[in-house]
């Protein structure tokens, strides 16, 4: 039995609407418990109490970040973490090193972060930089938005078949929920070419960006995965592209009951842009709020914009 109790704190805990208060809690075996007996004593005088940040995209491994690395060897002198007698030297600025990342991450206040961008034939060097990452609870979700077994799976409306597949790839990869980047883009990348809206065919594929995305969220609900579909929406980064991404959400609204969330927009911002080219390029956030202001499926039960 572990016992801890961090003393004088001052507390939040949004859900059991402490905001502030000055404290003590209690912990047993790693569990918030009402009394313990002989505790190892943490004083927090004067800091913050709160539970671990969670943060569900942040690319910190991979093959991704490891081809950043390289191509940055100046974060080597520009940020250095120098070895303590408690923790390993490391370097930061763009891309820290595992040590690091987990060092930064743990004196912000967070304790679990996810990668969310695991190419399944790299799983096994992803989960080894995750398991060199100290401190901190992690997991990926592998790219299948453009993955050839789905896409001709799900042209053919064939959606057990899809749901054993993705579930033989999670254990595979040992991932934790379904990437989608660009759905069905990645895939004309892989030719040069793009796909130009979410009812765009995709080259050799004769599937669309919109049945992609709602074919995955439906198989992603026949496995009752512990997360949503996590899309980065097609056409990110570029001026007009909120049509884009209100299209991929509207384009599941059917599948969302009880109000339970069914798909994870990622990077949000990139994906909002209003403008005809680079020249008219600007936020789109005035779109957005007429949009949303108009078709309740985008936010229900939420107050209008302003
Ligand atoms: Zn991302």
């Amino acid at each position: 039995m572990s016992e801890l109790l961090v003393k004088n704190g001052f507390v939040y805990d949004p859900v059991n609407n402490i905001d502030g208060e000055k404290l003590d809690v209690a912990i047993r075996d790693g569990k918030i418990v009402e009394k313990t007996r002989r505790p190892k004593i943490l004083d927090a005088s004067g800091m913050v109490v709160m539970p671990g940040g969670v943060d569900i995209h942040s690319h910190i491994v991979g093959s991704k970040v490891n081809s950043g690395r390289l191509l940055r060897p100046e974060d080597h002198y520009k940020d250095m973490e120098v070895k303590t007698p408690l923790t390993r030297s490391g370097v930061g600025y763009s891309i820290p090193s595992t040590f690091t990342t987990g060092y930064r991450y743990s004196r912000m206040g967070w304790t679990t972060v996810m990668d969310p961008a695991m190419a399944p034939l790299k799983a096994k060097h992803t989960h080894e930089e995750l398991n060199d990452t100290p401190m901190l609870d992690k997991g990926a979700y592998p790219l299948l938005g453009s993955n050839w077994f789905i896409l001709e799976y799900l042209r053919a409306k064939e959606y057990e078949e899809c749901a054993a597949y993705i579930a033989w790839m999670m254990r595979a990869t040992k991932g934790y929920a379904v990437k989608l980047v660009n759905p069905g883009g990645l895939e004309a990348w892989g030719f040069g070419r793009n796909v130009r809206d979410i009812d765009d065919p995709v080259p050799n594929f004769d599937i669309t960006p919109r049945e992609i995305v709602q074919g995955l969220c439906r198989v992603n609900r026949m496995l009752n995965l512990p997360h949503t579909i996590h899309v980065h929406a097609n056409n990110l980064g570029k001026p007009g592209n909120y049509v884009a991404a209100l299209e991929t959400m509207k384009s599941v609204a059917g599948q969302a009951d009880e109000g339970h969330p069914v798909l994870h927009l990622t990077h949000c911002q990139f994906s909002a842009f209003a403008g005809r080219d680079w020249r008219t390029f600007r936020s789109g956030a005035e779109e957005i709020a007429e949009y949303v202001n108009k078709h309740d499926h985008v936010t229900p039960n939420r107050s209008k914009f302003p």
